[in-house]
């Protein structure tokens, strides 16, 4: 007897009419005698509108208060779920994050997993139901409810699929699995087999929205191979493993657009030893991400330089309030920040054995008039900022130079 993870985000569940699919489809597996675990996101929708409420209450909520919130989109879904299978005379529970067991730290909208005892889960499972669990939530030490960042539904199937040891893990989304791009972008864009976990991160991470990049992490980490696929049909999707040889034989295997980042300049910061550090200990502390960082030459006489950073736009808020904390002290003229920017990325385990990438990628987005704004690169991949109105036009010249 297998056990089975199977993962249905926010589109999937997003009416009852598709929550009774989620429950035929769980009944088909069931029926073949598998031990089925459902993870369960937020009916679309309903996560954004629970920020908007909060956001209309105050600019800078409490973060326990926005888990507490945001913790009953999931619930909402469990129980509709457990209800979809119950009245196809299907024994079903649904538990809580901290029910099934997921024990997070205290870091409140993005608390990281630290250990599963799923104990819980299976002892339902031995007794024959299938077991529903919230995704995205969890619980601390003691007794506090977290959430596990934006898209965290995704980390709790996958570290579930471990926890649990399943024989299966799938992750059920909108759309037919990972893409060569967003096909909603470019129509040309092409389902993929296969994708390593490195690129698929890559894609993640870069805002190709398939996945929430923790959870691809966690799946490397602890070699969880899972499948990416649709709920609207019984198409195969991608599955997600490790690499294979046979994989560095494509150049460019994504292009990926990131419409979710904001651009930060500390604008005359001075140019001594310390003050790099100084801010980004700073934001570090305050649990905000940064990506690209970029400073300039020293300018002026009285050596000066800007320091550019991308963060995610949710984090540009707290960013600020951070940085005017500490600008008497650090001595920068000015924060400005740009929420008009799009992060466009190239990704391929074979950029390690292919040269001039970069030059093609740079003169592609030179014909399509697209400016260069800035530049990062690592083993398998090269990421660009541009201008926010231009990513369209310039993820389709990209995918039409590399991929057709
Ligand atoms: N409901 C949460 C979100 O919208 C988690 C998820 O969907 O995975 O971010
Ligand atoms: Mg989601």
């Amino acid at each position: 007897m297998a056990i089975i993870v199977q993962k249905f985000g926010g589109t999937s569940v997003g009416s009852t009419d598709r929550i009774k699919n989620v429950a035929t489809r769980v009944s088909r597996y069931r029926a073949k005698g598998d031990q089925v675990v459902v993870v369960v996101s937020a009916m679309s929708g309903v996560t954004d509108n629970l920020i908007k409420l909060a956001k209309e209450i105050m600019p800078l909520p409490s973060e326990r208060e926005m888990d507490m919130l945001l913790a009953t989109g999931e619930q909402t879904t469990i129980a509709l779920t457990a209800m979809a299978l119950h009245s196809m005379n299907l024994p079903a529970v649904s538990l809580t994050g901290a029910q099934a067991g997921i024990v997070t730290d205290g870091v409140h909208t993005k608390a990281k997993i630290q250990n599963i005892t799923p104990k819980e889960v299976h002892k339902l499972l031995d007794s024959g139901n299938v077991v529903i669990v919230a995704g995205f939530q969890g619980q601390t030490q003691e007794g506090q409810i977290t959430t596990l960042g934006r898209g965290g539904s995704d980390l709790t199937a996958i570290a579930l699929a471990a926890a649990l040891k399943a024989d299966l893990c799938q992750i059920y989304t909108d759309v037919d699995g990972v893409y060569t791009a967003d096909p909603r972008l470019v129509p040309s864009a092409r389902k993929l087999t296969e994708v390593s976990y490195d690129e698929m991160l890559e894609l993640a991470g870069l805002g190709a929205k398939v996945m929430q990049s923790r959870s691809v992490e966690f799946a490397k980490k602890f070699g969880v191979i899972f499948e990416v696929r649709s709920s609207l049909n019984d198409n195969p999707g991608t599955i997600v493993k490790e690499e294979t040889t046979n994989m560095e034989g494509v150049v460019v295997r994504g292009v990926a657009l990131d419409k979710n980042q904001a651009k930060v300049t500390l604008a005359h910061v001075p140019d001594k030893p310390g003050v790099a550090a100084r801010i980004f200990k700073a934001i570090g502390e305050s649990a905000i991400n940064v990506d690209m960082i970029v400073q300039t030459a020293s300018h002026g006489t009285s050596g000066a330089t800007d320091i550019s950073f991308t963060t995610d736009k949710a984090d540009l808020l707290k960013a600020r309030k951070v940085l005017d904390s500490i600008q008497s002290e650090v001595g920068f003229k000015e924060i400005i920040a740009d929420e008009k920017i799009g992060k466009l990325s190239i990704v391929g385990v074979g950029m390690r054995s292919h040269t001039g990438v970069a030059a093609k990628m740079f003169e592609t987005l030179a014909e399509a008039g697209v400016n260069i704004d800035m530049i990062s690169t690592s083993e398998i991949k090269i990421s660009v900022v541009i201008d926010l109105a231009k990513g369209e036009q310039a993820v389709k010249a990209v995918h039409s130079a590399f991929i057709g």
